[in-house]
Parts: C-alpha cells; structure tokens; sequence
C-alpha cells in the first residue's frame, strides 16, 4: 500500500499548444478511494497515464509513497491499471491472462502463481471461466477478469480508467459496489477516473474535480455537493443539476433582494449569510438546487412567482421545469402535480442557496 503525490503536474501537446494538464497537485492517502470527475477532455485520462508511466509529464513530480516515480518506467511502478476496453489478450485464457503480469513482474513458481490466480478468482467469482478466452466472455465478465488480473499483482496503488463505460447501466450499478468491496477488503489505494458524476459521487472516500486541465476542488462528496468552490463544480455534481440565477442585487444593511433582468426572478431574504455574501455586489450568480426548491402554499416575500412550463414524472419524484430562469427545475414529491400553464408560488430556504461571484463563478458562501 502507498500515498500517491502529485506536484504541480502539468502536461502539454503539440508543442504547448494543448495543455492536458495545468499544474494540477494532489495527495492521495494510503488506502483511500478517489474518484477523479470532469468533463470530456478535461485532463483525467492523461492525469491517470502520467501516473501510471504511460505518458511523460512536461513539468512537476509524481511520488508514490516517499520515491519519485516521475522517471520511472511503467513496468517499475507497482501500480495496476484496469481499462475501459478491458485490454485482454484475446489468444490466452483467462487464466494465462490473470498470471501473465504476475509472470512478468515477480519471480514467484509456477504453482505459487496458479494459486494465487485462482483464489484471486475465487474471490472474483469467476473460477469457472479460467480455461476460457476473451472471445467467450460477456463484458461483464471480461471487466471481472481485467479487475482480477489487477489484483492478483497485489500493486501499491489501482488505477482504473472508466472501467465500467462499457457495460450497460445495471451491470455498471452492480460492479460498482463490487468495485468499492472489494478495495475495501485489500485496502489497496485506488484513483479512478470517470466522466460520470454520479459514480464519482457513489464510489469515492473523496472525489477530484478537474475542467480544462485545472483542479477545481477536492473533497468528500457530501462536502463537495454542499459547499461547491465555484459555479463550475456547482453544476456539474449533483441532479439534475443546480440551478442558476443571474441577478442583480440591492441590500441594505438587514435584507437583501435579488431581481433579474427579465423580471422572472424577484426574491428578498433577511437571511445573515446571504446578505454578508452580496455585500457591495450588485450582481451575482445565484445557485439552487432542483432537490431545495419547494412549491409554496401562499406568496411571500420569500417566493417567486412563477408559470410551471413542464411537468417531467421521474417515480417517486416530479421535476417542475419552471420560468424562473432559463432550464430552472423544482424537483417535488410525485403527489404535486400542477398542469402545465399553472401558476405557482416557489421558495427556498435561504440556507440552501449558494452565492457565486457574476464573472470567475467563485464561490462568495
Ligand atoms: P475523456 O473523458 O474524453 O477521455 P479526458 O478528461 O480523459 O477526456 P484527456 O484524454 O486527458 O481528457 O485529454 C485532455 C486534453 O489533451 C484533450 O484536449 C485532448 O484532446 C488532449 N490530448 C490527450 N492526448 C493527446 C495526445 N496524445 N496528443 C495531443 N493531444 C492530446
């Protein structure tokens, strides 16, 4: 088991051209979980690579535990990497698969590495299909073999790169606790990188979240979704995700109203926190969530009149797409059900909602 450190990493394309990568630094504990989230493009999947070797960085240093990995060759690091495409060798059975990394990187017999494979199976619940080939498998089993192919090297650290994109959305469900299990059992450190918020959010002890090669912020996830650091990372967890409302503001020294431009959004609170963010603003970005608005009974001057555009039954729970702001959502118990056209009073508590900076998106709560 090992830390892994990120310092100031950073990597560029096309002669600077691209940057992958903008100086992004991390410390990963021993054991932890950390999921690395952000949209296509972002940086994960490099980020994942320099760490592993396959990619050179341009600048900074990667340690894993107290050495600096950063020059080492990818076979000298003790870390395992599970893919997206599961990368089997489609002529050797699953077996062979799961023992050829373990022949490569120690100097263990023969039977000490058919044993090893095959309680790594056991574990996995895939001891029947070791005389098999890839060819033969269902996704779901390939990724198992990949997963067990990882493991039985017993690294210092996992490395998984969307590994569950490839299966469909039950499966995913299924192998993502598998996943969390069973790195919770040999409590081997793991970053693993997703596109999907919502796994990130699930899986991680702590999630990482990047944009345009920077890191944005880290935490755990209930942390992260209550206390986002900007706008960006705001709206990317959670959903559906956050609403926002740009506004103008007028406080005095008690209260603080919030009106939009197009009149949709007029909205005054006394709340302390509130009227500390704004002070000396005169616009900010507002940040709601779909899950903390509520329909209100009688109008206030709490409330925000409003026409419910869609009505969106999602189970349990009704999404109210309302015109408040552009793409604003109410998510309601199922049993409120107003028609489409209807007028509606909505509130907030002030608690839930979040301040953002007009221009750079920084958090101002
Ligand atoms: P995705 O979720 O789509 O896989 P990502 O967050 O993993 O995206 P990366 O694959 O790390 O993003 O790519 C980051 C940036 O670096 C992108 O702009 C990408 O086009 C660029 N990039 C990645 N590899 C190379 C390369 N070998 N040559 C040039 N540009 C590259």
């Amino acid at each position: 088991m090992a830390t892994v450190t990120l310092d100031t990493l950073r990597k560029e394309f096309d002669s600077g051209q691209i940057v992958a990568v903008d100086d992004v630094s991390l410390d990963v504990g021993d054991g932890e979980f950390v999921t690395v989230v952000g949209p296509s493009g972002c940086g994960k999947s490099t980020t994942l690579r320099m760490i592993a070797g396959l990619e050179q960085p341009t600048s900074g240093h990667i340690y894993i535990g107290e050495e600096d990995v950063t020059g080492v060759h990818a076979r000298k690091r003790d870390v395992a990497m599970v893919f997206q495409n599961y990368a089997l060798y489609p002529h050797k059975t699953v077996q062979q698969n799961m023992g050829f990394g373990l022949r490569m990187s120690t100097d263990l017999s023969k039977e000490r590495r058919h044993e090893r494979v095959r309680e790594t199976a056991e574990m996995m619940g895939i001891e029947d299909l070791l005389d098999q080939k890839p060819g033969e498998l269902s996704g779901g089993q390939k990724q198992r073999v990949a997963l067990g192919r990882a493991i039985v090297r017993e690294p210092d650290v996992f490395l998984f790169d969307e590994p569950l994109s490839n299966l469909d959305a039950k499966l995913r469900t299924t192998m993502r606790t598998e996943i969390q299990r069973l790195q919770e059992e040999i409590g081997t450190t793991a970053i693993y990188v997703t596109h999907d918020q919502e796994e990130a959010m699930t899986m991680g002890d702590r999630i990482v979240i990047l944009k345009d090669g920077q890191l944005q912020q880290t935490g755990a996830p209930t942390e992260v979704y209550r206390n986002p650091a900007n706008a960006f990372v705001g709206g990317f967890v959670g959903s559906p995700s956050m609403n926002f409302v740009e506004t103008g503001v007028e406080a005095t020294r008690s209260s603080a109203t919030f009106a939009d431009e197009s009149g949709r959004f007029d909205y005054t609170t006394t709340d302390e926190r509130l009227t500390g963010a704004v002070s000396g603003r005169d616009a900010v970005t507002l940040g709601i969530r779909p899950e903390d608005v509520y329909v209100a009974d009688a109008p206030g001057e709490d409330t925000v009149e409003t026409t419910v555009e869609v009505v969106e039954p999602v189970g349990a729970d009704n999404y109210l797409h309302l015109d408040v702001a552009d793409d604003f959502i109410a998510r309601v118990d199922s049993d409120i059900e107003p028609d489409v056209g209807d007028r509606v009073h909505v509130t907030f508590d002030a608690s839930d909602v979040h301040v953002f900076d007009a221009t750079s998106g920084e958090s101002l709560t």
